[in-house]
């Protein structure tokens, strides 16, 4: 993420400092109130961590609910990212939680058999495993082969497992919510989460259930992506910055969880319509390169920060992508034929070979209308290739990017490897951290 518009980071500050306080209020709770007497500071401190760790799996509520505010401030991908650490860290203070109760107060544990146990430890053990599961699903969907939709599901029907029995033990057992102030906290905290959870699975639905929008083109490309193009017949979308993405339903409303995020290829000056190029990768995707003009589909967005207007000042952009990930690149490059701007771009572009290069006409253009300069790079070229061949690695990139692009903004996108492969060249080039933005395609 480049943080380069002033109010960014005090937004991103701001929320970071509010997630700080959500954490920090158990504690403070826990330790402002009096102590009874005969209690140890150490049960009290494993209190702390029980209640610190629902803290932390209800900020996840937040996370997940895609408030603008939220997503404007960090691009999409970081606020997944806080969401995965911090149900981690969750998962972390759970278990030391139940460690401390374990190892020296061993007897508020009581009995582990869920048939005569008492049923608000029983619940104490389910959310537990809950979390956990959680957890390793997410974190090792697919080494575990677990195809999206089915963790998709599974990941809800487990949260509200989950969570259901935390409260349940909270109210059980009871320590903390006897007195009258500590109650109306934790229930003002439970009503807000269950008010976000109803906000994103029925309110924000409804709303773009009322502003559908009709596929209206379908255009084939290079390299089996299709340009899908939709137009409103309700409320446009909201104008979206260059770069921005959007999360698309085909055929399928609003409520249901199939739903995908492509990024908005259309630059902004020329909505209402808006069009996505996508690469048929899976059952959606596939699917939905063949869906024919007059589909119904749902919208949201935009969403993520992946954009030169993040960098007004700019003197020129540095872009580099693999395959598909070159959908944000032409969204930006479009924007920018758009507005004249004529600042100076290099754009690499890696491909398995030249049928794959999607945009490869566009690109021609661009180039001659352009500040642009593209750099083809293919695995396999074709016989009579003049290009860059092989990967996108250091002495490529010192080749066609010289000092001086070094602090200029750079956009990476495409597979995971190449990303991760490329940043790491450029940092040992010298060109500073906060210089390089990527955008991954895969959340999860
Ligand atoms: C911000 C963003 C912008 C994107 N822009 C484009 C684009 O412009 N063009 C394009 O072709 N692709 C784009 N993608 C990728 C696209 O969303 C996935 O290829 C698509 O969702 C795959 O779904 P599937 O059912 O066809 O494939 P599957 O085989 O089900 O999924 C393939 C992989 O895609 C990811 N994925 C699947 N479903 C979702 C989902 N609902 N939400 C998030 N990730 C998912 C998972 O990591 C999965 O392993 C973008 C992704 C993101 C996150």
């Amino acid at each position: 993420m480049i943080f380069t518009s002033s109010r960014l980071p005090v937004r991103a500050t701001v929320w970071v400092l509010l997630a700080a306080l959500a954490l920090a209020l158990p504690f403070i709770v826990i330790l402002g109130g009096e102590r009874a007497a005969g209690r140890e500071l150490l049960w009290d401190f494993s209190m702390g961590l029980g209640f610190g760790a629902l803290a932390a799996a209800g900020l996840q509520f937040v996370l997940t609910a895609r408030f603008r505010p939220v997503t404007r401030a960090y691009g999409m991908d970081i606020v997944y990212l806080f969401h995965r650490y911090f149900a981690i860290g969750a998962v972390a203070l759970m278990l030391g939680h139940f460690a401390i109760l374990y190892i020296w107060f061993e007897d508020a544990l009581g009995d582990l058999n869920p048939l005569t146990a008492a049923w608000e430890l029983t619940s104490a053990r389910v959310a537990l495993g809950a979390f956990v599961l959680l957890v390793i699903t997410s974190e090792f969907r697919k080494t575990l082969r677990i195809p999206y939709e089915l963790w998709r599901y599974g990941h809800i029907v487990l949260a509200v497992i989950a969570f259901g029995a935390a409260i349940a033990h909270i109210i059980g057992v009871g320590h903390f919510t006897g007195e009258a102030d500590k109650r109306i906290l934790w229930l003002g905290v439970t009503v807000s989460w269950l008010l976000i959870l109803v906000w994103t699975r029925l309110i924000h639905p409804f709303s773009i259930w009322r502003n559908p929008w009709r596929l209206v083109e379908n255009i084939p490309r290079h390299g089996g992506v299709h340009s899908l193009v939709f137009e409103p017949l309700g409320k446009p979308m909201k104008p979206w910055k260059p770069g921005q993405f959007a999360w698309l339903w085909l055929d399928t409303p609003p409520f249901s969880i199939r739903q995908h995020p492509f990024t908005i290829s259309t630059p902004p000056e020329q909505g209402p319509r808006v069009t996505f190029s996508i690469k048929p990768l899976g059952d959606f995707t596939a699917g939905a390169i063949h869906a024919p003009p007059g589909t119904r589909a749902y919208l949201d967005g935009p969403y993520g920060a992946f954009s030169i207007d993040n960098d007004p000042e700019a003197e020129g952009f540095v872009m580099i992508a693999g395959g598909v990930g070159i959908t944000p690149m032409m969204s930006n490059l479009h924007a920018m034929a758009e507005r004249g701007d004529t600042r100076q771009v290099v754009l690499i572009y890696a491909n398995p070979d030249w049928d794959d290069v999607t945009f490869r006409d566009e690109l021609e253009w661009l180039e001659k209308s352009q500040n642009l300069t593209v750099v083809h790079v293919l695995d396999d070229p074709p016989e009579d290739w003049q290009g860059e061949t092989g990967k996108v690695d250091r002495a490529l990139l010192e080749h066609h990017l010289p000092e001086a692009t070094h602090h200029w903004p750079h956009f990476l996108c495409g597979p995971g490897p190449m990303t991760q492969a490329v940043k790491t060249a450029l940092l040992d080039m010298g060109v500073p951290l906060r210089a390089i933005d990527s955008e991954v395609f895969d959340f999860v």
